[in-house]
């Protein structure tokens, strides 16, 4: 009868424990308060547009909304108040000057003020 009960309480144990790990590996996962993980700002070079979208890891990336590939990374410039298209993250450090303005020889940045997502791009129209 003990040895009964025992085993009962150890299945319960495994089954409050078995969510509980799952929770716990997507609590790790979540996103940094930021909200930018997984995520990064891209311009397309044909609209000169800045957009936050999905990271990629081929570059040009398609655009999320034409699907052609004109998006290269961007960092942003403190002068032009604007996102700068920047060389793919694996020829960035043999692009001399890759990381600072071409206009204003400003260094770039990436913590500028990202562009509206995807979701809320149509409360830019008022602009
Ligand atoms: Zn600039």
């Amino acid at each position: 009868m003990n040895r009964s009960r025992i085993h009962i309480a150890a299945w319960c144990f495994l089954l409050a424990a078995v969510p509980a790990v799952f929770a716990g590996c997507g609590k790790s996962e979540s996103p940094s308060p930021t909200g930018r993980e997984g995520k990064m700002v891209c311009v397309d070079t044909a609209t000169k547009e800045a957009i936050v979208m999905p990271v990629a890891d081929t570059f040009p990336a398609p655009n999320p909304r034409t699907g052609k590939r004109t998006m290269m990374p961007a960092m942003y410039c403190l002068k032009c108040a604007r996102w700068h298209p920047v060389p793919p993250p694996d020829q960035i450090n043999r692009t001399p000057k890759a990381t600072t303005c071409p206009k204003t020889g400003t260094p770039l940045t990436l913590d500028g003020p990202w562009p509206e997502e995807e979701s809320t791009a149509s409360a830019r129209a008022g602009r």
